[in-house]
């Protein structure tokens, strides 16, 4: 049994195989035995209130690498509003006990912001040639400097040989490739389908904050992609977008942010179709002050 000493605070871990770091430190020894042993390092980068879509990428990992890296880290510097950042659910405790479900031989890194910014807590700036000015990158200012520089500062630390991205934050998976692709970071970038709740909701740690009734409703959002995608297949893009832009004024529990049908690689909006390209359709919406994302593929 290995516990790094600092999880020894929290009583209920004790038992644990599993380890959880929270030094740069202790993942620096680590990860050098682990390469001397030419191990596989899977990584998994999650903001913690952990569910079954993290779950997904997890067990990804796991069947794909010799070890499986996950950091809980709310970061910072990818926020652009405080509130949001203060109200984003923290459960480490309920996390360790998830990951700890799916296998106990996972590796959680857990470091305070102090501790991986080393005392340095901003944002460098990126260029990952437009893909960031598009729709996240509009609505969130500084949000893929921010998300940049964290996944710089992990994937130089783990060194992995494999990390894992959700295709819920669609947007965000194809900045990492150009991130690692640009920057020469030599880590594998894997994308796993969107994993969501019985009612097409997509799941997100963000869900925790909505009452009962508004997660009910939120289903609207993977119900009117769908319905969206069939209109696809005979419509412009833009008459699409104008329709669901239409349902969104007609439910008035919900506020959309945005609707746009994009090129899955430039991520630009779509002004005539071609066969040749793939598309997916994307959504940011705020229901009880709660902003969710989604997006599907349309061909
Ligand atoms: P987060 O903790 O929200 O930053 O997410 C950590 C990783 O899990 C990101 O790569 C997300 O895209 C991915 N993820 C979050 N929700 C889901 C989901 N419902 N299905 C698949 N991947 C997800």
């Amino acid at each position: 049994m290995q516990i790094s000493s600092n999880v020894l605070d929290l009583p209920s871990f004790n038992f644990y195989k599993m380890k959880v770091f929270n030094t740069r430190e202790e993942v620096l020894t680590f990860i050098n035995d682990a390469k001397k042993k030419s191990k596989t390092i899977g990584y998994v980068p999650t903001m913690g209130a952990l569910h079954q879509g993290h779950a997904s990428l997890i067990k990804q990992s796991i069947s794909q690498n010799s070890i499986t890296f996950v950091s809980v880290f709310v970061n910072p510097t990818q926020f652009d509003n405080a509130s949001d950042l203060d109200k984003y659910p923290r459960t480490l405790e309920n996390d360790i006990e998830l990951i700890k479900q799916i296998d106990s031989n996972i590796i959680i890194f857990a470091p305070t912001s102090k501790e991986l910014y080393q005392g340095n807590i901003t944002s460098k700036n990126y260029s990952f040639d437009g893909l960031e000015h598009e729709m996240e990158g509009k609505h969130r200012a500084g949000h893929f400097d921010g998300v940049g520089t964290v996944l710089d500062l992990f994937f130089t630390l783990i060194k992995p040989t494999i990390a894992y991205f959700g295709e819920k934050d669609f947007q965000q998976l194809q900045i990492v490739k150009k991130l690692v692709s640009k920057y020469k970071l030599g880590v594998n970038i894997i994308g796993c389908e969107i994993f969501r709740e019985a009612s097409g909701l997509a799941m997100s740690s963000r869900n925790k904050r909505l009452s009962p009734s508004a997660r009910k409703e939120a289903a609207f959002i993977n119900k009117t992609l769908l319905e969206a995608k069939k209109q696809f297949g005979t419509k412009s893009a833009i008459k699409v977008e104008e329709w669901v832009t239409k349902q969104f004024a007609k439910n008035k529990q919900f506020k959309l942010e945005y609707v746009s049908i994009a090129n899955i690689k430039t991520l630009k909006p779509v002004k005539r179709k071609s066969k040749k390209q793939q598309y997916r359709i994307f959504i940011a919406a705020f229901i009880d002050n709660i902003r969710l994302i989604d997006n599907i593929a349309l061909n």
